[in-house]
């Protein structure tokens, strides 16, 4: 299978084990959003994903290679976070091309990548800006931009609306739809606590509590049918 697996997967800081036992099959172009408390521990699995973390247990896959001998810069991989991280001294165009001018990508290539992704995130009018000069909505805009430009095979987001006001959210988030239809063989993991936007993008969502999955299914097939009290609470289910 080309997609990513988790066998087993645990996680322990110290003695403490946050992450227990996660396995989950992911298909190749899928968008799988993962839901749960703060402390639940979905940070940490994305961030295991990533090479962020090291994996304290079990087994993770990607396109049919074990990833942790895959040293991070190598799997494919780009996360987008709460807070955007740009360089506050490079303006947009900079931002977005300093991953592919340390990958040495002919210019020419950089610059049709940049063109791209800003088209495809409507940011082509702020390239020229630096990153003080632009709202908080296009700063994440462009922290995107900056994964997009990367080609990952898997798009990893944590949390990356919850700064935004709501109707900036709710703009964000037709980007990132359209991301998802744009980019159809990337595998994205995308960790919200808004039902809203669980419900709306997910082809899948994963329920964690406590650092296991509590249910993974189809939007509609979690709603209506809740393994337990818990994931009805959490999706908001009727009854
Ligand atoms: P979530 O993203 O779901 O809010 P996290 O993945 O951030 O949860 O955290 C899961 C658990 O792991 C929490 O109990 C948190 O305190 C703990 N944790 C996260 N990072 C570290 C770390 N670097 N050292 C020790 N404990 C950590
Ligand atoms: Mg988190």
């Amino acid at each position: 299978m080309s997609g990513l697996i988790l066998s087993n997967v645990a996680k322990r800081f110290d003695r403490v084990e946050v992450l227990h036992d996660i396995s989950l099959e992911i298909a190749e172009g899928e968008f799988v959003v993962f839901v749960g408390p703060s402390g639940c521990g979905k940070s940490t699995l994305l961030r295991m994903i990533a090479g962020l973390e090291s994996v304290s247990a079990g087994e993770m896959t990607f396109g049919g290679r074990r990833l942790n001998e895959v040293p991070p810069a190598k799997r494919g991989v780009a996360m987008v976070f709460q807070t955007y991280a740009l360089y506050p001294h490079m303006t947009v165009r900079g931002n977005l091309a300093y991953g592919l001018k340390i990958a040495r990508l002919p210019k020419a290539e950089i610059d049709r990548k940049i063109g791209e992704a800003a088209r495809m995130l409507q940011i082509e009018e702020l390239l020229d800006r630096r990153p003080a000069q632009l709202s908080g909505g296009q700063r994440q805009r462009v922290a995107i931009g900056r994964a997009v430009v990367r080609d990952p095979r898997l798009f990893l987001f944590d949390e990356p609306l919850s700064n935004l006001d709501a109707a900036l959210r709710m703009a964000t988030r037709v980007e990132i739809a359209r991301l998802k239809e744009a980019m159809p063989r990337t595998t994205m993991l995308y960790v919200t606590h808004d039902q809203v936007e669980a419900m709306t993008m997910a082809d899948r969502i994963v329920v964690m509590n406590g650092g296991r999955v509590e249910q993974a299914g189809a939007p509609m097939d979690l709603y209506r049918g809740p393994a337990n009290r818990f994931v009805a609470g959490f999706l908001g289910s009727p009854g």
